[in-house]
């Protein structure tokens, strides 16, 4: 799949539910209006819109929310998406987690296929935990990481970089991660969906974080790329990974390979823009999938060139309304 400015796609992302166990501040306010479940396509449906995909050319898969793993059966969903592995048309498949979960499902996760998985955290603090999640217990968090690596899987974590309420934690962080051999990729926060909070207050530029660390670390560039739109230096200190994602401060959409795709079936050809494909109408109007995969291609020709996120005072609406709980992070 190609698009108007010539970039190959190649990469799919899922949000397989609008769901969370959590919270988080930056993320969803506290009293969020979920879809009804009706609305939600079945995982088998999920599943013929994946291999879709997958046939018009995506190699590297995620599952994302929401959280995914509060979905029920997700892990049939896994399993089935495990064959595109196995026939070697599909490179990669893995998942973004919060972890609350990761305990009980790391290990078919595994079997699954899945190789490495992202795990989101932005403190190590229990009390700072609860405050930025609101719902979450760190204690399983934790679990479920040490359950990830135990079985196998490549971790990397995760942590929204947010002005005063972590930012004195993010060295411990990236100490924490790369002592358990994880990669630790930090995120700017996003004016995505209404929050409770202002997030002009939460915002935290990366070149700050960076120039901070620069000052305690060696930073070595590095070339690593895993598909995603981080990049990645390697910390002479620790020997690990960190990995910057920067859309406020570096637009990265020159290299975008992606789409997302909702659990309702819409398809967002740009994370930070409104222009939509519904896939579901096509999915449903034939067991053949011709409708389905012309509106796929339809839609490549409406991917955008980039987003337009701006965090700035005078702006006050965040820049897409939706949240980023449903177009999947
Ligand atoms: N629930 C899972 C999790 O937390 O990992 C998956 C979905 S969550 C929406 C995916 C990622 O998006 C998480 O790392 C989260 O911290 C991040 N995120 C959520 N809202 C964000 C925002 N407004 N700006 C930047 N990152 C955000
Ligand atoms: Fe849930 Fe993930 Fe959003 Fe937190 S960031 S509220 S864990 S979807």
């Amino acid at each position: 799949m190609l698009d108007p400015f010539g970039r190959h796609i190649t990469y799919l992302r899922v949000s397989v539910t609008d769901r969370c166990d959590f919270r988080c501040t930056y993320c969803m306010s506290e009293d969020m209006t979920f879809l009804p479940k009706a609305d939600l396509l079945s995982l088998e449906e999920l599943d013929r819109l994946c291999s879709a995909f997958i046939r018009k050319g995506v190699r590297k898969l995620r599952l994302t929310g929401g959280e995914p793993l509060v979905r029920r059966n997700v892990m049939g969903l896994f399993k089935a998406l495990g064959r595109h592995l196995e026939t070697g048309a599909l490179d990669e498949l893995t998942v973004t987690t919060n972890g609350s979960q990761l305990a009980r499902f790391a290990a078919e996760l595994k079997s699954s296929g899945v190789k490495r998985i992202n795990v989101s955290l932005d403190t190590l603090d229990p009390a700072k935990f609860k405050d930025i999640t609101r719902w979450g217990r760190i204690e399983s968090v934790f679990e479920g990481i040490d359950e990830a690596l135990r079985v196998g899987l490549r971790v990397k974590i995760n942590a929204v970089a947010l002005r005063t309420i972590n930012e004195d934690e993010i060295e411990s962080l990236m100490l924490w991660a790369h002592g358990k051999g994880m990669d630790f990729t930090l995120i700017e926060t996003m004016p995505m969906g209404d929050i409770d909070g202002d997030r002009t207050e939460q915002y935290l530029p990366l070149s700050i974080v960076r120039a901070r660390l620069a000052g305690k670390f060696t930073l070595e560039d590095s070339d690593y790329q895993t598909g995603g739109p981080a990049r990645y230096v390697r910390v002479a200190q620790t020997g690990g990974r960190l990995g910057f994602i920067t859309p406020l401060t570096h637009n990265f959409c020159e290299s975008c390979n992606r789409v997302r795709l909702t659990c309702t079936g819409t398809l967002y050809m740009c994370l930070g823009q409104d222009d939509a494909a519904d896939l579901r109408t096509a999915l449903r109007a034939s067991p053949h999938d011709h409708q389905l995969e012309a509106a796929i291609d339809e839609a490549m020709t409406r991917k955008p060139r980039g987003h337009d996120f701006v965090i700035d005072r005078r702006q006050t609406a965040p820049a897409v309304a939706r949240h980023m709980s449903m177009t999947g992070g």
